[in-house]
């Protein structure tokens, strides 16, 4: 049975005539950037969610660079992150002419290791950004705890965890900020490119709404140098067709993830671990096994869909070569990088599909 990595198509044959509708009204309107749409869709984030105040912006790549400036964090500070994470992760720290500083993760979380994060506090460590990968929440306790003793600002990257609670606590505003992304990809994704801010400060929030419309808050005055980084309305659009849908994407998402968890018996696999504090939205399904490649391989040929989510860490990117970390740095990390295979789990796959996953990899 065929079963792709993801395919978007049938929820947007399903939403095509709404999402199209909403799209013509902001066309009809001439709103194209933020205004009535974006507006709407961020009432209706926070409600659904449980935050007390969202701001829409152009990607999730926007809101991680306005959280480091939010942070104060500029040329020759450090950052603390992980390096098993999408790359955008530390976009924000390198734009700012800062260096961001990778810890390594806990191995049965993919997320950045609280006990090591203290080792790699110097004088000039400003911020930790933690992301909440695969849908994951991080430990936020003692990682908190460690920002709070050394008077560091928290960014959450949630561009993965739409809709997970850590000890019931929506992910976003346990740190000082938190940032989504609506790439089409993601949990909920936007018809183009979409992200979001969100803060339990409010002097923080008001700063990062300030950077998003050229540092100004009155029309021809500015501040301090601000960026472009507004919702196009038309996204505000779709995204607020999508939004009463993601709960029972959600539901569906754990669904597939308890399936393939009591499914699987390969033995010297390595199944996402689930941790009492937190409720995972499941972004990704993530096993491990030390015959990565012949696995995937394997399951090529039975025509399922895989991917290498992430197939190299960040510190060992062309990108950070000048950081000089050799390999073998990160153990933890790079053995996750080495072994890790992410399954097929979209909402929209039946159950026959994710079975005939789990028979094929039985069958390995
Ligand atoms: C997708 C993603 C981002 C960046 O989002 P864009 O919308 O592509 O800019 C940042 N961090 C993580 C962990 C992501 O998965």
């Amino acid at each position: 049975m065929k079963v792709p990595f993801l395919d978007l198509s049938l929820q947007h044959r399903e939403l095509r005539a709404e999402i199209l509708a909403a799209i013509a009204s902001a066309y009809d309107g001439n709103r194209f950037c933020l205004g009535k749409d974006v507006e709407g869709f961020e009432a209706a984030f926070c409600e659904t969610l449980g935050y007390k105040r969202a701001l829409g912006m152009n990607s999730g790549t926007s809101p991680l660079h306005a959280s480091v400036v939010c942070a104060g964090v500029g040329v020759g500070d450090e950052v603390i992150t992980t390096p098993f994470t999408f790359a955008s992760s530390a976009w924000g720290v390198s734009y700012v002419g800062a260096t961001p500083v990778f810890v390594d993760i806990d191995s049965a979380t993919f997320n950045i290791d609280p006990a090591r994060i203290e080792a790699a506090i110097t004088p000039r460590t400003k911020a930790i950004i933690v992301v909440h990968l695969f849908g994951q929440p991080a430990a936020m306790t003692p990682i908190l705890e460690i920002a709070r003793r050394h008077s560091l600002f928290v960014v959450e990257d949630c561009a993965q965890a739409v809709g997970a609670r850590y000890r019931g606590t929506p992910v976003g505003i346990l740190g000082d900020c938190g940032t989504f992304s609506f790439y089409p990809t993601k949990n909920l994704g936007a018809c183009g490119e979409g992200g979001a801010f969100v803060s339990r400060r409010e002097d923080v929030f008001e700063h990062a709404r300030a950077l998003r419309v050229h540092g100004s808050l009155r029309r021809y005055h500015h501040d301090f140098v601000g960026f472009n980084f507004r919702m196009d309305g038309f996204q505000g659009a779709a995204l607020s067709v999508k939004l009463p849908h993601l709960a029972r994407w959600t539901a569906r998402r754990r669904e597939i993830a308890a399936r393939y968890t009591s499914g699987i018996r390969l033995s010297d696999t390595i199944l996402p671990a689930s941790v009492e504090y937190g409720e995972c939205v499941f972004h990704q399904f993530t096993l491990r096994h030390p015959r990565r490649d012949a696995l995937r391989e394997h399951l090529a040929k039975h025509e399922i869909g895989t991917d290498l989510i992430y197939p190299k860490c960040l510190h060992q990117q062309p990108c950070y070569a000048h950081l000089n970390m050799k390999s073998g740095s990160l153990p933890v990390a790079e053995k996750a990088a080495a072994t890790c295979l992410s399954l097929p789990i979209f909402p929209e796959l039946t159950d026959a599909q994710v079975d005939a996953v789990i028979t094929a990899i039985n069958r390995f």
